[in-house]
């Protein structure tokens, strides 16, 4: 088995999973810049987290063969104070050409708030600008129809977007559908609680084909599974898919995504 984890959170786990993931498979990995578990309390600690995320993790991960790419933003959770968020905003486009950098996420809404929403339409903004990859969180459980719907709104209202340049993770039963008819991508999360399990992400998969879908284990430093991807195709082959229709959800598909930023560089097979 070959596969990409598109996202995961690896500052969060231990050199342990990094070994677990090049062992099962895993060809590259993706780090979207998210929450850390605690609010940080000044630009200066995003900054040095962009740091951590272009030049730390990816010579960790190289130690285990993996190469390591990043998204970068301040993320929805600790978007609510407005000036914050613009001034962690105004640090990203120096970071921007360092190697690796895919573009701008994870953003998106966490509680869909009037001042999350400003700080998600600046980010895209930014992305625009800058010819960026966007990369969108969607709120959790009862937030997620709203939210998903709100997104999308900013998405289409800004005419600069390319709707096939942009993925919305964490989508689920009830939002796939949405994200796919407006020409984006779309994620789905892999999580032993709360999220999508296994066998739930495989009957979305029977559901809607798999065109334009990726998954993702989203591991972070909460309760979560880094090997969720490989599970999962483990599901799927129980369940009777061909080896290369799972690789082309689990491999190229993310690759297709991916390769639309030059700074992804396909994995030798
Ligand atoms: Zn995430």
């Amino acid at each position: 088995m070959r596969y990409i984890e598109p996202h995961a959170h690896m500052v969060s786990r231990v050199t342990d999973d990094y070994v677990a993931m090049t062992t099962a498979g895993c060809a590259a990995v993706c780090e979207p810049a998210f929450w850390a578990g605690f609010d940080r309390s000044s630009a200066q600690g995003f900054h040095d987290y962009f740091c951590q995320l272009t030049e730390h993790e990816p010579r960790r991960a190289a130690k285990f063969g993996l190469a390591h790419y990043s998204w970068l933003c301040i993320n929805p959770k600790e978007s609510e104070d407005v000036q914050l968020a613009s001034e962690v905003i105004g640090l990203i486009p120096k970071f921007l050409d360092r190697p690796g950098v895919l573009g701008i996420g994870e953003i998106g809404l966490n509680k869909n708030s009037r001042n999350e929403l400003r700080v998600l339409e600046m980010h895209v903004d930014l992305a625009a600008r800058h010819d960026q990859l966007i990369l969108v969180h969607t709120p959790h459980l009862e937030d997620k129809l709203k939210g998903t719907r709100l997104i999308l709104e900013v998405l289409a209202n800004d005419p600069r977007i390319q709707p096939g340049r942009v993925i919305i993770d964490h989508v689920e039963e009830h939002t796939v559908r949405l994200v796919l008819n407006r020409g984006h991508w779309a994620g789905m999360t892999l999580y032993p609680i709360s999220k999508c399990t296994p066998a739930r992400a495989v009957d979305i998969l029977d559901d809607y084909g798999a065109e334009k879908l990726w998954m993702n284990s989203a591991c972070d430093w909460g309760e979560s599974v880094p090997l969720a991807v490989p599970h999962t195709a483990l599901e799927m082959r129980r369940r009777g898919w061909a080896a290369e229709a799972i690789d082309r959800v689990i491999y190229q598909n993310p690759i297709r995504f991916l390769s639309q930023s030059p700074k992804f560089k396909a994995p030798a097979s």
